[in-house]
């Protein structure tokens, strides 16, 4: 079953093309890769999944629902290629905000900040201002944002970039977490191949807005559908 299905997308800023024909499926428990360069379209993509921007045609559905229904983005929970919040917040006041606005209730806030701090190792932070804090240690931030509230799709946009390599590692262990342990579906944007080659179940690969090939990664690599 899909949990993501765009079909024929195709979407303009002015003049310049960003999705030309674009179509790809997700399946629903699996981590999915979205490969391709810088300015391919992979950021486009996830933004008209979200509705953050319109498309021109073709059509895309998540959850079952067309993506102009905002019931299509229950329990979807995206983190931006830059997390940002207010620098004067602490850690913890980022994670009761979110825990707010996902309507849990105080004490299940509490736990949850708990909770996903410890996950994410960042539980040191947790008193430390934003306007403190390495791009590195944002980006886990957002991560725990998104555990915060009960999602089933994460939709991740290069969420490695700015990380060390054990805080690549870690990120990876958690995805892996999360379909394993959970049976959530993560769709992850990046331009580094080797970062999700091993990580990833599914693959599409994106170059000036055309998906040129998608299916599942350990058949595609390896094939010569890229030579
Ligand atoms: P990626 O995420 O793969 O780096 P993007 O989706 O950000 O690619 O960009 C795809 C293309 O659309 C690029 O040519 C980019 O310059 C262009 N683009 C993206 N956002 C805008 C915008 N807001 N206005 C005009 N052009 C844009």
């Amino acid at each position: 079953m899909s949990i993501i299905i765009a079909k024929n997308v195709y979407k303009e800023y002015g003049n310049q093309i960003a999705l030309k024909d674009f179509s790809i499926s997700v399946r629903k428990g699996k981590i999915f890769s979205l490969l391709g360069p810088n300015g391919a379209g992979k950021t486009t993509f996830v933004k008209s999944l979200l509705h953050l921007v319109n498309i021109k045609s073709g059509s895309i559905e998540l959850n079952g629902l067309k993506v102009n229904n905002p019931n299509s983005r229950i329990g979807v929970g995206y983190l931006p290629e830059r997390f940002s919040f207010f620098p004067y917040y602490t850690v913890e006041g980022v994670l009761e905000f979110y825990g707010k606005i996902k309507n849990i209730s105080k004490i299940q806030i509490g736990e949850n900040i708990e909770k996903s701090l410890d996950l994410i190792n960042i539980s040191s932070l947790a008193k430390k201002k934003i306007s403190t804090l390495s791009k590195g240690q944002k980006q886990r931030l957002g991560i725990a944002c998104l555990i915060m509230g009960e999602n089933q799709l994460y939709i991740l946009d290069e969420p490695f970039s700015g990380l060390d390599p054990i805080g690549i590692k870690e990120l990876k262990d958690l995805i892996i977490k999360l379909r394993n342990e959970e049976g959530k579906t993560v769709f992850i944007n990046s331009h580094i191949l080797s970062e999700v080659e091993k990580i990833s179940d599914d693959v599409g690969f994106i170059n000036k807005g055309v998906c040129l090939t998608s299916g599942e990664m350990k058949e595609i690599i390896g094939s010569s559908s890229l030579e």
